[in-house]
């Protein structure tokens, strides 16, 4: 793989390969033959793709945050642009790992399950929250340094088939009040609304931090109660600023940065996968089909300068929800995950292939 720069446009595609985990240790896999180099790779026997950044099995949790610049990221929010980080890759590739951090799944710590997940671990807390203390931090200085005031709110929700989710709102995971999650409108500036979306303000990083985590916990409530996986939904945690001008109140800027995990990139079988009807299948892989549509006419026109208007946002609920921060001056880092493991070596290749595309 080269990890020279790949692309000029405001996306940033970098990969992360995931350790062996014991278990696979133990299964007996071998882990693929990856290679990173900066230089131009010309052996035709192997296969080369080419990105921003590649980050392999030793990197830390912070080795990704400092090494995709996402303090810099946080920084165009607080200037008044959208951003959105994403995580790509099959369910098992560590996409929730480098996202949220703490595997509140399989660790039982001990606390009655109606309390949120606490992600105490401080060098395994994922980009998300080291996001948010980065965007705290810089609110702070630039009230210091300029005036500007920054408020910040907080919501999230999931997108299972086709449908909206709020993980905030324990009323709109009850499947017996919700079935049809809540719609998306388009208001006047051809910007997406969803509708009864609960939407906080936060004053502090703990604020938020509390949220995220009653999210988390409702995030497996809500796989409980429509019968879903999580690996088949995808998560879009936003932190919405409103900047006010120091010497003109009425001047308000709003950005928004989407921090987002993705649906298993997985190819699902139509017939024969276990509890899942065709018409959800054909759902998840839709929209990550679209969403790569999305990127590429993205990049198409950036490159050609071609008529934006055809960018297929409308086609999937993933896309209408992320237009506002992955088009125009968006900044987007797409983080694609890796599993080392042999065994997943078509899927690792169809998952470079999909990042080569987006880059
Ligand atoms: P995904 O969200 O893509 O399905 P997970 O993030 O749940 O994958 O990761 C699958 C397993 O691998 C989890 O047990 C997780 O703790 C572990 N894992 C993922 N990435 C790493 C990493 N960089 N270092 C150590 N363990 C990891
Ligand atoms: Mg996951």
């Amino acid at each position: 793989m080269d990890s020279g720069s790949a692309n000029k446009h405001n996306l940033k595609v970098v990969i992360r390969i995931r350790p062996m985990l014991p278990r696979e240790v133990q299964e007996g896999y071998e882990a693929t033959r990856l290679s990173v180099t900066n230089k131009k790779e010309t052996n035709k026997q192997k296969k080369t793709f080419k990105f921003d950044k590649v980050f392999g099995t030793e990197t830390t949790q912070n080795d990704v945050f400092e090494g995709a610049r996402i303090s810099q990221l946080v920084s165009r929010v607080t200037d008044g642009y959208h951003a959105t980080i994403f995580a790509y890759g099959q369910t098992g590739s560590g996409k929730t790992f480098t996202m949220e951090g703490y595997d509140y799944k399989n660790k039982n710590d001990g606390r009655s399950k109606s309390k949120a997940p606490v992600i105490k671990d401080n060098d395994n807390i994922g980009i998300t929250q080291r996001a948010v203390r980065e965007l705290f931090q810089q609110v702070k200085h630039k009230k210091e340094k300029t005036g500007t005031h920054i408020s910040v709110f907080v919501s999230y929700l999931q997108i299972y088939s086709e449908r909206v989710y709020d993980l905030l709102n324990l009323n709109n995971l009850n499947p017996k009040k919700n079935t049809k999650g809540l719609r998306i409108r388009w208001n006047k500036k051809d910007q997406f609304l969803v509708e009864n979306l609960f939407i906080f303000e936060c004053k502090t990083e703990e604020e938020v931090m509390e949220l995220f985590h009653f999210g988390l916990k409702n995030k497996i409530v809500a796989s409980h109660n429509l019968n879903s996986q999580s690996s088949r939904s995808h998560a879009i945690f936003t932190i919405t600023c409103e900047s006010v001008d120091p010497g003109n109140g009425e001047n308000i800027v709003t950005s928004k940065l989407q921090l987002v995990d993705l649906a298993g990139s997985e190819r699902i079988s139509l017939t024969g996968t276990k509890g899942l009807a065709a018409k959800e299948s054909i759902d998840i892989n839709k929209s990550l089909f679209v969403l790569r549509k999305v990127i590429m006419s993205l990049s198409d026109s950036k490159k050609s300068s071609k008529d934006k208007s055809h960018i297929p946002y409308r086609d999937s609920k993933l896309t209408s929800l992320l237009k506002q921060s992955i088009g125009g001056n968006s900044y987007c880092l797409m983080i694609a995950c890796i599993a080392p493991s042999d065994r997943f070596l078509e899927e690792n290749i169809s998952t470079l292939n999909y990042a080569t595309r987006a880059s």
